[in-house]
This record gives structure tokens, sequence and C-alpha cells, in this order.
């Protein structure tokens, strides 16, 4: 007989179309993750898309002269290893990476297992992870969008299944997080990621007690 479901139930749609949980169940679940990353010496690492790792602006809010400029930029980036800015006209969009940001999560990854966390779509979400992470190397299928948050502008752990105390969250909008302050740095202005997380990090480690 098919279980009852409760409202405690937590959806994890990103990690498999209609599969729900049971909070025991999660529970179950973060222990697991928890004796995993730490076995690794891995913690778990969630972050933001707009405004932490890339930003993206629709293509009808592009003035002719930045067009201009962005094609010739387009253009001239074409043998680059690791493109900065992508031209997306399927989500009538032109998103630009943070610079940087392939070597931040390159030297991250080694570290923490990464999540994206966004409150975009979820199509927005894996077309942003392929540019980012093409090969899957550094989020698999670790994909999270606003679908998967409980209430729509609230973002919550409970569908990491990492335990809070071995997860650091990056984002550049505090107000998303209202349970999770503890856990939370807010990515800067600062184009470059790197320095600004570096220093954070030490902050958080002895904040955290991890
Ligand atoms: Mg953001």
């Amino acid at each position: 007989m098919a279980e009852a479901e409760d409202d405690s139930d937590i959806a994890l749609r990103y990690i498999h179309a209609g599969l729900r949980l049971s909070a025991q169940e999660a529970d179950r679940i973060r222990q697991d993750s928890l004796k995993r990353v730490l076995g690794s010496r891995k913690l778990l690492l969630v972050l933001d898309l707009d405004h932490t790792l890339l930003n993206s602006t629709r293509l009808d809010e592009v003035e002719p002269e930045q067009e201009e400029q962005l094609q010739r930029l387009l253009h001239s980036q074409q043998e680059a290893e690791h493109k900065s800015l992508h031209h997306l006209p399927q989500l009538n969009l032109w998103t630009k990476l943070r610079p940087g940001v392939h070597d931040f999560l390159a030297r991250t990854q080694q570290l923490y297992e990464m999540h994206i966390y966004t409150h975009g779509n979820a199509e927005y979400a894996v077309e942003m992870a392929k540019l980012l992470d093409p090969s899957k190397r550094f989020f698999a299928e670790r994909i999270i969008s606003q679908a998967d948050s409980k209430e729509k502008h609230v973002k919550d752990l409970a569908v990491v299944l990492g335990t809070e105390t071995a997860t650091i969250i990056l984002d550049d909008t505090i107000s998303v997080w209202p349970e999770h302050q503890h856990n939370l740095m807010q990515a800067g202005l600062s184009p470059y990621l790197a320095g600004q997380f570096q220093d954070a990090m030490h902050h958080m480690s002895s904040f955290n007690g991890l």
C-alpha cells in the first residue's frame, strides 16, 4: 500500500521527478551525507547563480550600442577555452560569467561538494549549469531551482540534504535565507569571487566551529 503523503515530507524533484522523502528518511540521508563529506574531508557549498556566479540580461533590455559591444566581445572570445559571455536566444538572454569563476569552481571543488541553488526556473538553472560546468564535474545533478523550494521567495537547506553544520551558502541576497543566516556569506559586488570567498571562509570557519 502506498504511504500517504505527509506535510513534513520533503519534495526532491531536482534529484528525480516525483521523489518525496519523509522527514525521518531525509534526516537519515543527512547523517549519511555528513559522514560522507567529513570522510572525504569535503563540506557542502550551496551557490546562488545571479549576481553570485554570473549575470544575465534579457536580449530586449540591451541598448543597440551595448548590443554592438557585446557582439564584438562574443566574437573576440571565439577561441577562448572558457568563454565568459554567452548569447542565448533560446532563453532570450545574454549571460556573462563572473570573472575567474571557472578557476574558483575548480579550486573550490577540492574542498566542497557544490550545489547550485537558484530562484530561477529549472530550464534556466540547467542551462546556466551547462555554461559553468559543461562536463558536470563541479555540480553533477546537484542543481536546485525555484520549483524545489517549499516557499516561493525562501531558500531552504531542507532540499539540499546536507547537515546544516557542514554546509556553507554563498548568495548575494541574504533575505532569501531567513532560517540559515549562520551558514550564509554574502557575495559582494567585487567582480572577483575568489579573494572574497577566502576572506569570508576564514571568518565563517571560526564562526561555525568547522
Ligand atoms: Mg542572486
